[in-house]
């Protein structure tokens, strides 16, 4: 009889035999930490940080910072995918490093699926990919950000940042 031990390392010989296997284990994502990160570093650098929703009390933030004069709105969002951490993670080393300065007016919404990223899975808690939602609400993540949108004027840019989780080097 083959134990359950015995189909796990089977399974990852078969599959290094593909491609290798990173041992090497993400961190796990905690987005109630990520969340006050992004509010504290956003405050230091001038954003106005709201708490737009709250999901299985994880808040939904949102930081928006307007420059002086006519310059271009942009807007960024990640963490729609909870598979897809590095975009969120981005987003906070650029925001700790002052990046988001004043040749633009800047809107991040940059924890979006707060559910899925504490799992790890690409679905919210309930099994619905936030980013197939939007033509037909289901999730109160999705109708919450959308509410959020709804309030903002045009963005001149749009980034929705994703993780290439499949690519290959
Ligand atoms: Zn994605």
């Amino acid at each position: 009889m083959i134990g359950e031990k015995d189909c796990g390392l089977y399974f990852v010989e078969t599959v290094s035999k593909k491609q290798p296997v990173s041992t090497v284990k993400a961190a796990p994502f905690d987005p109630a930490d990520v969340a006050a990160r992004f509010s504290l570093a956003g405050r230091a650098a001038g954003f106005r940080v709201e708490q737009y929703g709250e999901i299985d009390g994880f808040p939904l933030i949102a930081l928006t910072k307007r420059a002086p004069g006519k310059r271009p709105r942009i807007y960024l969002s990640a963490g729609m995918h909870g598979d897809e951490p590095a975009p969120p993670l981005t987003l906070l080393a650029l925001l700790e490093t002052r990046f988001f300065d004043e040749r633009a007016t800047w809107f991040i919404c940059p924890v979006l699926n707060p559910t899925g990223l504490v799992r790890g899975t690409r679905e919210n808690a309930t099994g619905l990919d936030l980013n197939r939602d939007f033509l037909d609400v289901r999730a109160s993540e999705t109708r919450a950000h959308i509410g959020w949108l709804q309030r903002q004027p045009p963005f001149n840019l749009t980034l929705c940042i994703h993780e290439d989780w499949d690519s290959k080097v």
